[in-house]
């Protein structure tokens, strides 16, 4: 990762730009990974390694999806405890970090991939000071959340090699202040403190001094040792701060590498929502068979962005080119055919003959399944349906266009007219979405929408499938979406534990 690495004597792009690349394979790498002695990093020093182009951009989308479960996390008010019982699912997925006490054979792997996952986002989102504080405050929030759930020893081995400036209170010093310290640090057994204190210059600690919670002599901060944790966290802050400031100035470089600036870029525009591919599980597979007639009915189960295509196209009896595609997209997606996908617009263009029908609209029907076509569909795939991030960050749409997300293009009265409009009534959940809509949260707003629709059958498969009390991640996809709300509704058809991060799995699938 040698184009990654931030220090000017590493990077000269001039001199980059006319490397021969089939001279380099027998050059010798320089660089060599650390060897990782902590489960925990405090990310001083950028990697140097090569890593090809696939693990750079896939370890930062595991990442992405980690910080975007975390952000949900606090969107949702969710309390320590239920965060970190969310997260750890999501944790185990994405960027599993196993303990030295763990003997995994995949420790160094792991924390390789949390290293270099983590200085690609820093570059990806040091570009705007807004995009800088989103990640320092999430990437503060995971650490925190790693070290919490890190073994004592561990912990106390990482802090000890952070080689920070306090020093411990020896016996002596400790035994002749020892009244004073209890008083100042409000020491107290019954909360089972433990009788330990450090010293630190006392401009390290302001918060800690402005409170009174230490003790001051000869400018030094008596600290009590349970103010230890605030202190790393507050020392991560500090350090990824200073870092972000730096890779800010380091951006225009990598603009010269036309290898990694579209990767950051698009990593730096997946804060909106992160990406998400569809996935062949999101179709109905062997639950059930979807012909044209079903949609109606199915309807109800579709995001905002779905139905409101489906109640545009019912009311007017027509839909615009890119709603028509978003749509099509959408059907194929959970399992709809072409025979039935060309029926069920046929259909619903009922004001339009057939000649017009046929020559102006089936191409292009069949043209999304890769029935015909070139380019994408070489492959007689077709397109894939569109996933959130991408309907959240396409232009908005014009004047009797109605594709793209709801949540982001209508204004917020409309949009709660059309929430009212498909049944969604709660004031706390329209006021919560309001919120969510004005932060830019749109997907936010989405899953709580589905989250309150789905309520009593979230309950419920959790409950029956012992899944852990908060085990469904955020929907990123229009698919996952209909998929998750159809197996919900009908739990009777699947089997327990079929849905999870994951949502159905393979197996049930193929019964
Ligand atoms: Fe559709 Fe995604 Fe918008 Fe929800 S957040 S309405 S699924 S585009």
């Amino acid at each position: 990762m040698q184009a990654v690495t931030s220090t000017s004597s590493r990077i000269d792009a001039k001199r980059r730009a006319v490397l021969d690349p089939r001279k380099r394979q027998f050059a010798k790498s320089e660089w060599i990974d650390p060897d990782y002695e902590h489960r925990l990093n405090f990310y001083q020093t950028p990697p140097t390694k090569d890593i090809s182009l696939e693990d750079f951009e896939e370890w930062a989308i595991a990442r992405l999806k980690v910080l975007s479960e975390l952000e949900a996390c606090s969107f949702r008010n969710r309390t320590p405890e239920e965060t970190s019982e969310y997260m750890r699912p999501v944790l185990e997925k994405w960027l599993r970090l196993d303990s030295n006490k763990s003997r995994s054979g995949e420790l160094s792997a792991q924390r390789k991939k949390d290293h270099y996952s983590h200085w690609t986002l820093r570059l990806a989102f040091a570009g705007t000071a807004e995009l800088r504080q989103r990640f320092a405050k999430l990437e503060t929030q995971l650490f925190k959340l790693r070290l919490q759930s890190d073994y004592d020893d561990e912990k106390r081995d990482f802090i000890k090699g952070l080689k920070m400036s306090w020093e411990m209170v020896g016996p002596e010093e400790k035994a002749t202040l020892l009244k004073d310290l209890k008083a100042a640090t409000g020491f107290s057994q019954s909360r089972g403190d433990e009788e330990a204190w450090f010293k630190v210059d006392w401009e390290s600690v302001p918060d800690l001094v402005s409170q009174r919670q230490v003790l001051l002599k000869r400018g030094k901060a008596y600290v009590h040792i349970r103010e230890q944790l605030t202190m790393v966290q507050n020392a991560f802050t500090r350090s990824l701060d200073s870092g972000l400031e730096l890779a800010a100035r380091f951006l225009p470089r990598m603009d010269e590498d036309n290898r990694l600036a579209p990767i950051l870029h698009h990593l730096s525009q997946s804060f909106v929502a992160p990406e998400a591919n569809y996935s062949e599980s999101n179709s109905l597979g062997d639950l059930a068979k979807v012909s044209a007639g079903d949609i109606d009915g199915m309807s109800k189960h579709f995001p905002l962005c779905m139905q409101n295509l489906h109640r545009e196209l019912r009311k007017n009896s027509h839909l615009k080119h890119y709603g028509r595609l978003q749509y099509t997209l959408f059907l194929k997606g959970i399992g709809l055919s072409l025979q039935e996908c060309q029926m069920f617009w046929r259909k619903a263009f009922k004001l339009i003959a057939d000649d017009k029908f046929n020559s102006e609209y089936l191409y292009n029907i069949r043209h999304a399944y890769g029935d015909v076509g070139g380019d994408a569909n070489k492959r007689g795939r077709g397109y894939t349906p569109y996933s959130c991030q991408k309907l959240l960050t396409e232009a908005l749409p014009g004047p009797g266009q109605s594709h793209g997300c709801p949540y982001r293009s209508y204004t917020p009265d409309n949009l709660m007219s059309l929430l009212q409009a498909i049944g969604v009534n709660d004031r706390e959940v329209l006021r919560g979405v309001k919120e969510d809509v004005g932060r830019q949260r749109y997907h936010i707003a989405c899953n709580r929408v589905f989250e309150a629709a789905h309520k009593v059958e979230l309950k419920k498969a959790k409950d029956e499938s012992s899944l852990p009390s908060s085990n469904f991640d955020t929907i990123l996809h229009p698919n996952e979406y209909f998929k998750r709300s159809f197996v919900l509704r009908n739990l009777g058809m699947v089997k327990k534990g079929d849905i999870g991060v994951d949502g159905p799995s393979q197996e049930a699938m193929s019964q």
